[in-house]
């Protein structure tokens, strides 16, 4: 994995005399405004659909027993998810099960009051659960919620034919979560992956972080859990990026499906692979 990267074979090797060339996702480039704004609900495929905000993303994958949503996202962002369930024809209180990307606000913050009006369990990876229970005060501060079932990597969430597994892809947090999970369509059966943030939010935390000592490794094992899972259709926990605001106008106009998109899916992975090695080369030079 590390190999793929020149110059940078191994976190803990010498640094090279060559800086790596910045790598910044279009994202960094050219920031989102207004993140938390409406955006209209939709199927993606099967019976998943997209229940978020302008870019915090929310996923919805029904089943006639009750549903599953991904990412609560933030408080205010809530009563906009609940819009969009029901405007695609579901019951908000039908939400049984309350997964997260991982214990960052934007996803999670919602958990508290989604949980008061649905009922619903909230099953979140064993390393953030310390983060859910007793979050942040100050900056970055949000509600409190019990956890009802503490995952662990590669354990399932199921509720009525549908079964989800958690792959632990740590970094982004300590208990980083992506999905995994089939859906069909039209007789075909799709790969869904709900990849968790393998972005790094600040180079300088990758060296010499007390709270964090193996986030480097973390991030490595990351990469490669999610270059072995196979993906169909891959989405993550803002919009952009997996592209929501190119794939989105295309469902309209009908034909293939925008977001079934494998090639994507490697790209991805490996973009935020070479934005993290060269943010890691960044601060091991500061
Ligand atoms: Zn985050």
């Amino acid at each position: 994995m590390a190999a793929a990267v020149p110059g940078f074979a191994q976190a803990n090797r010498a640094v090279p005399k060559e800086s790596l060339p910045p790598v910044l996702t279009p994202w960094e480039i050219t920031p989102t405004v207004n993140d938390n704004a409406p955006f209209p609900g939709h199927k993606v495929i099967g019976n998943v659909y997209y229940v978020g905000t302008a870019d915090y993303a929310s996923f919805l994958i029904t089943s006639a027993q009750g549903h599953i949503l991904i990412n609560p996202d933030f408080e205010d962002s809530v009563d906009l998810i609940k819009a969009s369930v029901e405007k695609l024809g579901f019951q908000f209180r039908d939400i049984k099960i309350l997964l997260i990307s991982h214990a960052h606000g934007d996803h999670c913050a919602g958990l508290a009051k989604a949980k008061e009006m649905t009922g619903a369990q909230v099953m979140v990876m064993d390393a953030d659960v310390p983060a859910i229970e007793h979050p942040p005060t100050g900056r970055g501060a949000y509600p409190s919620v019990p956890v009802s079932r503490i995952l662990h990597d590669k354990d399932e969430v199921t509720l009525c034919g549908n079964k989800l597994t958690a792959y632990l892809t740590p970094g982004h947090t300590k208990g980083n979560t992506s999905w995994a999970f089939q859906t069909t369509e039209a007789g075909k059966t799709y790969n869904v992956v709900v990849i968790g943030s393998i972005g790094v939010n600040s180079a300088s935390s990758l060296v010499n972080n007390a709270a964090y000592p193996n986030m480097v490794e973390d991030y490595q094992k990351s990469f490669k859990v999610l270059k072995a899972l196979p993906c169909d259709i891959y989405l993550a926990s803002h919009g952009k990026m997996y592209g929501l605001n190119d794939k989105y106008p295309k469902l309209a106009k009908g034909g293939v499906n925008p977001f079934i998109d494998p090639t994507g899916y490697k790209a991805h992975i490996q973009l935020l692979e070479r934005a993290f090695y060269y943010k890691l080369d960044w601060a091991m030079r500061q």
